[in-house]
C-alpha cells in the first residue's frame, strides 16, 4: 500500500516537472520572440515598414513641402463617390493643397459642399475649364478616343504659376519656397505613403514611381541601372514616345514649371503623349529622381470605376419621377 502511495506520488512529481518546464520552455521561447521582432524594427533595414516608419506614414501629420494635387473632375452619377474617396486621402496628408478644376463653364454646389464638409476649404481652390465641345467625349465614345483633362489641367498649372509668382513677390522677391505639382486624377487609388514619397522631391527635380494596373500591365514601373539611376521604363504600351508613363506615375518640383512658362498640356499631340508634352519641357529621363524604394513599391493604381447601370432610373424619369429626388448622390 505504501509502495503504491510512493509509485503514485513519484508520477505526480514527474507530471508536474514536465507542466513546469513546458511553462518555462514556452515563457522563454516567447521572450526570444519579441527581441527578435524588436532587434528587427531597430535595424538599420531599407525597408521604411520595418524601420517603424510604416505606421506613420499612413497617419501622417508631418509638414513638408506644399504638394498642389491638381485633380480634372466632370459631372456624372460616380462624381462625388469618386470624390469623397480622394478628399478623405487629402484630408489625412496636410502638406497637400487640392487644385479641382471641374469640367463645366461654373463651379458646381457638389464640389463646393464636398470640400466644406471636409474641412478642405483652406487648402483647396475650386476652379472651372470647360473642354470645348470638339474635343469632349460623346456617349458611346471609347474613352481613348479624345484626350482628357487637357484644359482642366492647363487651367491648374496658370493658376499655380500665378500663386507663385505672387507668394515670391510677397517675399520681397526673396528665394521661392519648394512646393511640388502632381496630377491625381479622380477615379485612381492612392496610398498616402506616395505623398511621403513626393514630398521627397527635390527642387529642380521631377520624381517617377511604379503605377499599378496600367498600360496593359500589372506595373509600368521605371527602369534603373546600378547606380539607381532612370534608364527607361518597362513600358508595353507605345514604347517609343520619349516618356512612356501614366499621368499618376510623376511629380514635379514647381521652380521648373516657372522656369519653363511653355511646359503644358495641348490637344495637338497624339494619343498617349500628354505626359511626354509636358515632361520634355522639364528634364530628361536620367535626371529623374526615383522613389518609393527605388521604384520598387506600388503606391498609386490606375484603376477605374464601371459606369452604373441605371436602366431603371431612366424608366423612372420617363414618367417624370426620378429616385433622388432633392437628394445629392
Ligand atoms: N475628365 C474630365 N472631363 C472629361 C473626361 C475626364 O475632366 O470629359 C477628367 C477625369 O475626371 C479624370 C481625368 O480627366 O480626373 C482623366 O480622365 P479619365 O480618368 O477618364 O482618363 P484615363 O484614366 O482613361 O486616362
Ligand atoms: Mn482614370
Amino acid at each position: 500500500m505504501n509502495q503504491e502511495v510512493r509509485f503514485r506520488l513519484k508520477h505526480v512529481i514527474i507530471f508536474l516537472s514536465i507542466i513546469g518546464f513546458l511553462f518555462f520552455y514556452s515563457l522563454s521561447s516567447n521572450r526570444d520572440c519579441e527581441s527578435e521582432q524588436s532587434s528587427r524594427s531597430n535595424g538599420d533595414g531599407a525597408d521604411a515598414w520595418e524601420a517603424g516608419q510604416g505606421r506613420d506614414a499612413f497617419l501622417p501629420n508631418r509638414r513638408g513641402p506644399t504638394i498642389y494635387a491638381v485633380t480634372p473632375t466632370y459631372s456624372r452619377p460616380v462624381q462625388k463617390a469618386e470624390l469623397t474617396r480622394l478628399s478623405h486621402v487629402i484630408r489625412l496628408v496636410p502638406n497637400v493643397f487640392w487644385v479641382i478644376v471641374e469640367d463645366a463653364s461654373q463651379t458646381s454646389s457638389l464640389v463646393t459642399n464636398l470640400l466644406r464638409r471636409n474641412g478642405l476649404q483652406d487648402r483647396s481652390v475650386q476652379l472651372f475649364a470647360k473642354t470645348p465641345t470638339n474635343f469632349k467625349l460623346k456617349g458611346k465614345d471609347p474613352n481613348w478616343l479624345k484626350p482628357r483633362g487637357v484644359e482642366q489641367r492647363n487651367e491648374a498649372l496658370r493658376w499655380i504659376r500665378n500663386r507663385l509668382k505672387h507668394d515670391s513677390l510677397g517675399d520681397g522677391g526673396t528665394e521661392q519656397s519648394h512646393s511640388i505639382v502632381y496630377f491625381m486624377d479622380d477615379d485612381n487609388t492612392y496610398s498616402t505613403e506616395l505623398f511621403e514619397e513626393i514630398s521627397k522631391i527635390e527642387r529642380g527635380k521631377v520624381g517617377v514611381w511604379p503605377v499599378g494596373l496600367v498600360g496593359g500591365l500589372m506595373v509600368e514601373k521605371p527602369v534603373l541601372n546600378r547606380d539607381g539611376l532612370v534608364l527607361g521604363f518597362n513600358s508595353a504600351w507605345k514604347p517609343e514616345r520619349p516618356f512612356p508613363l501614366d499621368m499618376a506615375g510623376f511629380a514635379i518640383s514647381s521652380d521648373l514649371l516657372l522656369e519653363n512658362p511653355q511646359a503644358q498640356f495641348s490637344y495637338e499631340v497624339e494619343r498617349g503623349y500628354q505626359e511626354s508634352e509636358i515632361l520634355r519641357h522639364l528634364t530628361i529621363a536620367h535626371d529623374m529622381q526615383p522613389l518609393a524604394n527605388q521604384c520598387k513599391d506600388v503606391l498609386v493604381w490606375h484603376t477605374r470605376t464601371e459606369t452604373p447601370k441605371l436602366d431603371a432610373e431612366k424608366t423612372l424619369q420617363k414618367s417624370g419621377k426620378i429616385s433622388n429626388d432633392g437628394m445629392e448622390v
